[in-house]
């Protein structure tokens, strides 16, 4: 049950799952401690972790800075005012949606887009989180997509099931795209305000591919 998004274990308050997830997203040998109180049978981390409250308070106070309590359960800003990276949960809250001033959600899971928030308009890209997947054959199409919403002053939550490979891939070659920066410089710039995102291997290589196409037009 590790799989289930933060948010949804967070709601159930269902003692397995929320014990602790390992995690790999920070470079301290650390693990998420959802919530320490629910979560009775986790150790406590490493005292020199720094405690500290959500910004964003939630109610998932305090955790622990380097367990990435944020990346997990909001989304990311990517483009400040216009582009945000997040999860499933995140596109289903309206606390969160809000938070953002979001307008537009871009889905690129094969679950169905959520669109039972009426005041918000989905788009779902059905992309499988498979490796064999090409996911570059959506960049030109999904880039498009979410320059023409940015331009027509919309706030845009991309984001799959955990915001941390269909969505940052995306995203990353969003701002290849859009901020016309290499792969690696893309890459970087996503990954310093989500530390949590982790592509496939593959899909960095169509990232690769992506560059070398960007590059022959320019
Ligand atoms: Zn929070």
């Amino acid at each position: 049950m590790a799989s289930l998004p933060f948010l949804s274990q967070l709601k159930q308050h269902n003692k397995d799952q929320l014990k602790v997830q390992s995690k790999d997203a920070c470079n301290k040998k650390a693990n998420i401690f959802i919530d320490t109180k629910v979560a009775s049978n986790a150790k406590p981390p490493d005292t020199d972790l720094e405690k500290i409250d959500c910004p964003y308070k939630c109610g998932v106070a305090p955790f622990y800075k380097c367990d990435n309590h944020v990346a997990i359960a909001h989304a990311s800003e990517m483009l400040p005012g216009k582009l945000y990276l997040g999860n499933k949960d995140n596109a289903e809250s309206r606390t969160e949606l809000k938070r953002m001033g979001i307008t537009d959600i871009i889905n690129v899971t094969t679950e169905e887009a959520q669109n039972f928030l009426k005041e918000y308009s989905y788009t779902n890209y059905e992309i499988d989180d498979m490796g064999d997947v090409k996911i570059g054959e959506y960049f030109n199409l999904i880039n498009r997509k979410i320059e023409e919403l940015i331009e027509n002053k919309k706030v845009v939550l991309v984001h799959c099931l955990h915001g941390r490979s269909r969505s940052a891939t995306i995203v990353i070659a969003f701002v290849m795209y859009y901020m016309k920066m290499s792969k690696d410089d893309a890459y970087n710039y996503v990954k310093k305000r989500r530390q949590f995102i982790e592509p496939r291997p593959e899909f960095h290589k169509e990232l690769l591919q992506y560059e070398k196409e960007l590059h022959s037009k320019s």
